[in-house]
């Protein structure tokens, strides 16, 4: 009697044993549907044996088996990813797991364009209906079209809409876009050599760090790399780290490549596209395939070479569940796999620039701009104190757009928190709007008026009195966008304006709408979060304004300096891309920083050589290996408890282990209350990542052991920060 051996998304490092019923085929890698517990799971056969140490009679069957198999190297990067980031194997495998919901995978949609009778019919017929009139928009947004990816990415509710509007002749199919002549550039000499040893390096493994300033035609580089490989019959895997910036790429992909077949997988997906994309690349069909950081676990056999465009970006490490970085799983596949992988940035990630320096991956420059009429933009900074009483918009700031404004140019004002004001305090007694769950302020929004906190999603009135003296004069203290958005409507009342932030965009298409209204000149001015900051081209935008970034010098996390960094070289790299020469404005109260000088100067080396040495002074990565062990419940003596029993039991494992790991003392987290769980952590580190790799499994082992039902803990390997 055939026994599987599942992995099952639990909490466990153990497989599971059930019998095969008869008619159910399954092999190493299998998905099947099981039950554990009264719950039926979705896992993965990781082995198929003959007994079970389980007695017969108390084993179950396989519910049944799914349409996906996962290969061997998808096993054996989801067994790396647990073994590694001290997770379940299950949990991992989870990962590798595509979204097998009820949804058949659909037949591929059909671009669509509005006629001229649904330009004339629909508007009239919108007014009581707000979904319908969205989805209108975003179709006007896009020159009345919906491409197959903005098809795909609709709710089944809209795409019926589609549907019932084609039948009534008010949508007809489009005329696929044809690449415009010229749009394959010649590439320059920097991305010629770029490529040529990326080709160099052929079907075997090795890693480029391809440094590009922005707009230095990164992009054009991973492509012909990409013909490269495609040329040889293989697959390329391109991470990209926003969703936000799949639609775009894609659009661009098609353009340069017409005939490419290319699949898109990212969480944004409905479950049935997702799982027919997956399908694409795992059977071989797609070519190329683009994904943010999920995407690294998709099968891949005719696997030819691995991109990670902005591989400094944050986002390719997941904070929660299992807490992997997707850069670094993915350089380990291309390992694994024997090909070449190349990590694009114009910021490169510390470690990654280390590993630079030291010959372990191999550098690739581009340090111009690509588009020969493109300069870069000069970088001014202004004081932030003066600017206090002008709604934080200072007078170089203001003077610049007014020019900006009368020459039919564009700008965009970047400051990095949202909402109206950071906090509201009492004139008279200090007195400040704190959540009531968080060891946080709370942020004054506007449109509802509210107060609402940025960590646990707490709202509440804003109060008329002050709670603590009943004094009316309640003062919003610093700026969100919200108050530049009105401040500037204010200065210029002419001005078209629109807010990008988390609370504006959170309806479907809203981020693209905005996107296509600048790209028509509908916009003069932007107001926005870091939402703005990454692979936007406009071309009529030559001004940047940057306020608030002073505060990032003031975080405790060690990489707070190598961020700002990365974000303002991003944003400046927003300005003057075509003929139109830029302008970035930086409000600072610290213009001697190095970020800054850096900036100013257009030169991250001699920025990321500093950081490094202040990393190498302070024993933090890529210096030392890190792992975090972060603790939590609703009462602090729990977790102080429990983070001293692991402290004790850590030391001593340690001091087993010869030594080479350093565990420091329980410290409450930056944020030591949220919503409503106290926090706090333990640091370990080591000079060797195998020491401190052969470390963890004990001390894990250890902490299951350890009483505290009412703590929840999780170990982070290679934490993003010390939160
Ligand atoms: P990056 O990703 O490095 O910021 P992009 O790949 O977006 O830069 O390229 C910036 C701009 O330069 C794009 O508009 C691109 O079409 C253009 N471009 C790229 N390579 C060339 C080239 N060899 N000649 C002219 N323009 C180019
Ligand atoms: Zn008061
Ligand atoms: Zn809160």
């Amino acid at each position: 009697m055939p026994i599987a051996r599942v992995a099952l998304p639990v909490a466990t490092a153990r497989a599971f044993d059930y019998w095969i019923p008869q008619g159910i085929v399954v092999g190493k890698g299998s998905v099947v549907r099981a039950q554990l517990g009264g719950r039926t799971l979705v896992g993965v056969v990781v082995d198929v044996v003959d007994e079970s140490e389980v007695d017969r009679t108390r084993l179950l069957p396989l519910r049944d088996v799914l349409p996906a198999t996962l290969p061997e190297d998808v096993l054996d990067v989801a067994a790396f990813v647990a073994s590694y980031y001290q997770e379940p194997a299950g949990m991992a495998l989870a990962l590798a797991v595509p979204p097998l919901g009820k949804a058949a995978p659909r037949p591929a949609p059909v671009p669509v364009k509005l006629t001229a009778e649904g330009h004339a019919a629909l508007p009239p017929r919108l007014a009581r209906a707000p979904a319908a009139r969205a989805l209108f928009d975003a179709l006007c947004a896009q020159d009345g079209t919906a491409s197959v990816e903005f098809i795909a990415a609709l709710a089944p509710a809209r795409r019926t809409l589609l549907r019932q509007w084609r039948a009534a002749g008010w949508l007809a199919p489009a005329q696929p876009t044809i690449a415009p002549a010229g749009e394959r550039h010649v590439l320059n000499d920097a991305q010629r050599a770029a490529v040529a040893a990326i080709a160099a390096a052929g079907d075997a493994f090795a890693t480029f760090l391809l440094f590009g300033i922005t707009g230095s035609g990164k992009t054009d580089v991973y492509l012909a790399a990409a013909d490269g490989a495609l040329a040889r019959g293989r697959q390329v895997l391109l991470l990209v780290p926003e969703i936000n910036l799949t639609p775009q790429l894609v659009a661009r992909l098609r353009d340069a490549r017409p005939g490419l077949a290319v699949a898109t997988l990212h969480s944004g997906l409905p479950d049935g596209e997702r799982h027919a994309q997956w399908q694409a690349a795992a059977t071989g069909a797609a070519q190329l395939v683009l994904g943010t950081r999920l995407a690294v676990f998709t099968p891949l056999p005719a696997l030819g070479l691995v991109v990670i465009d902005e591989e400094h970006d944050a986002s390719y490490k997941q904070q929660d569940n299992v807490r992997y970085h997707a850069r670094d799983v993915a350089i380990w596949r291309a390992r694994r796999r024997g090909v070449p992988v190349v990590l694009g940035s114009a910021t490169p990630s510390l470690e990654s620039w280390w590993h630079a320096r030291e010959g372990r991956y191999r550098r690739l420059d581009l340090p111009s701009r690509a588009d020969p009429r493109a300069t870069l933009p000069r970088v001014v900074l202004t004081g932030n104190r003066a600017a206090r009483d002008l709604d934080g918009v200072g007078e170089p700031l203001r003077a610049a757009i007014a020019a900006r404004l009368a020459r039919g140019e564009q700008a965009l004002v970047f400051v990095n928190r949202r909402g109206f004001s950071p906090s509201l305090v009492c004139a008279a007694c200090k007195w400040e709007a704190q959540c009531p769950r968080c060891a946080a302020r709370l942020t004054t929004h506007r449109d509802p008026p509210r107060l609402r906190c940025h960590h646990c999603g707490h709202v509440e009135r804003v109060p008329a009195a002050c709670p603590s003296c009943g004094n009316v004069d309640l003062l919003p203290l610093g700026f969100g966008t919200q108050r530049l958005e009105r401040a500037l409507a204010q200065a210029f009342p002419e001005a078209r304006i629109a807010r990008v932030d988390r609370d504006s965009t959170r309806a479907r298409h809203a981020f693209a709408h905005v996107r296509a209204r600048v790209a028509a000149r509908a916009l003069d001015l932007l107001v926005g979060t870091q939402m703005l900051a990454k692979g936007h081209d406009f071309p009529r935008l030559t001004l940047v304004g940057v306020l608030g970034a002073d505060n990032a010098l003031y975080s405790a996390d060690f990489r707070a300096t190598e961020r700002l960094a990365a974000l303002l070289m991003q944003v400046a790299g927003r300005a003057g891309r075509a003929g139109l020469p830029g302008e970035v404005i930086v409000q600072t109260d610290f213009p001697e920083h190095p970020v800054f000088r850096a900036l100013v100067a257009h030169d991250y080396p001699v920025l990321a050589d500093a950081l490094l040495d202040e990393r190498r002074a302070g024993e933090l990565p890529p210096f030392a290996h890190v792992a975090l062990l972060a603790a939590e419940a609703h009462r602090r003596d729990e977790v102080d408890a429990f983070l001293a029993a692991a402290h004790e039991a850590g030391v001593a494992l340690a001091a087993e282990a010869g030594a080479e790991v350093t565990v420091f003392s329980p410290v409450p987290a930056l944020l030591s209350r949220r919503a409503g769980y106290e926090r706090a952590q333990i640091v370990v580190q080591s000079a060797r990542r195998a020491a401190l790799q052969r470390f963890l499994p004990s001390w894990r082992d250890a902490l299951t052991a350890l009483p505290g039902r009412r703590v929840r803990w999780a170990i982070d390997v290679d934490p993003a920060g010390f939160g």
